[in-house]
């Protein structure tokens, strides 16, 4: 179907000598959806391999979201029905942001074999990928691996399920999939499932938005610890993130997630839970989505890439600047026009540079702080 590159690219470190790993995409949900391939440049979606060597990105975290099953079934028209623009892909992709925003109008848990069957489906997309680059890209199950990728130029991906429906109560499948090489797990999405309660989109609002985790959920971290799969705080409750923070011996991570005290959204987090992911040596990936970032919620791409460094600035101040990493959320939110794509990252590098910070810091924020709390999280 598609021309596939086999030729080995230049490493990563072409654009802005630095590379950049990322703690999350949703390119694993895009592909099937646009039709487009990973290894051909496109103007379509966010991410692809072409781009990616543009940008110097050398790796990421690859999300599997499953979506809910009547929005499978027929993409656009939902959409219409609540309001949201069909043209406005991101929140097409995802499923609805909107009716997350209303804890009266969730859906209905989803079925345990619908979940699994679309889990496999996206796991066997990322691997499929793998196989398709021929030595290109890889899979990495190890910190190790993940350096040696970063070094080399081998693009990295981290194989990481945003909300845990696919895991059945017994944790078989968390054991297969660990196996398979499932090493970061995000407890919730943006809703409930039988392991907690993720927080509905909403602006200004607190994260405080619901119960904690559900003793299945509580059981869920000790597996997630005891087998080393990174646990995701990015879209969980208040609640259920001080839940994670007390039963956790892992560092505390969120993906892709901002400051709540520049943008009062739900999704971002507050100067207490900063302060405890900086106890634990974690660390927060910087999230681009207009709407997380912007001081009065707007959700337009028109924002200015000094705003991404204010938030970046918040979090050195409180977290230390060994603890902030990036998460895009590319290919699954709207970017800001100066980073549309993968392709620009170094747009926000300089941004970076012209705001004071020297190469060391990049360097820690654009991939050694990932490193680090991987090697943490897995060993080194
Ligand atoms: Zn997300």
């Amino acid at each position: 179907m598609s021309t596939i590159s086999t030729e080995r690219s230049a490493p990563v470190t072409i654009a802005t000598g630095i590379p950049v790993f990322d703690g999350h995409n949703d390119t694993l949900l895009d592909l099937p959806l646009t039709g487009r391939s990973f290894f051909e440049r496109s103007e379509q979606g966010h991410l692809d391999l072409p781009r990616a060597r543009e940008g110097s990105l050398g790796g990421g975290f690859f999300a599997v979201f499953i979506r809910d099953p009547e929005f499978v079934m027929d993409v656009p028209a939902p959409a219409v029905a609540a309001g949201i623009d069909a043209d406005d892909r991101p929140a097409v992709v995802m499923g609805l942001a909107g009716r997350y925003s209303d804890p009266d109008r969730l859906p209905p848990q989803m079925a345990l074999d619908y979940a699994q069957r679309e889990a496999m489906r996206a796991v066997a997309r990322l691997f499929r990928l793998e196989a398709e680059s021929a030595g290109a890209a890889k899979v990495v199950r190890t910190a190790a691996e993940l350096r040696q990728c970063l070094g080399d130029g081998t693009f990295a991906m981290e194989l990481h399920f945003e909300g845990a429906e696919a895991i059945d109560p017994e944790f078989d499948a968390l054991e297969v999939y660990y196996q398979a090489g499932l090493r970061s797990l995000g407890i919730t999405w943006s809703r409930p499932n039988r392991f907690g309660y993720g927080v509905p989109f909403q602006f200004p609002a607190s994260p405080d938005t619901g119960p904690g985790l559900t003793d299945l959920g509580k059981a869920l971290v000790r597996e997630c610890n005891r087998l080393g799969i990174m646990v995701d705080l990015s879209h969980l409750n208040e609640a259920g993130f001080w839940d994670v923070a007390a039963i956790s011996e892992a560092p505390l991570v969120a993906t892709h997630s901002n400051v709540h005290a520049i943008c009062a959204s739900t999704r971002n987090l507050t100067e207490r839970q900063l302060d405890a992911i900086r106890a634990s040596e974690g660390i927060v990936g910087l999230n681009f989505n207009c709407g997380f970032l912007h001081p009065e919620g707007n959700r337009g791409s028109d924002l200015d890439l000094g705003c991404m460094v204010d938030h970046l600035d918040a979090l050195v101040e409180r977290l230390g600047d060994d603890k902030v990493g990036l998460g895009s959320d590319f290919d699954g939110a709207t970017m800001p026009e100066g980073v549309r794509d993968v392709s620009l990252l170094p747009n926000l590098i300089e941004a970076m540079r012209a705001r004071g910070y020297d190469d060391a810091t990049i360097r820690k924020v654009a991939y050694e702080n990932w490193l680090r709390v991987m090697e943490l999280t897995w060993g080194a």
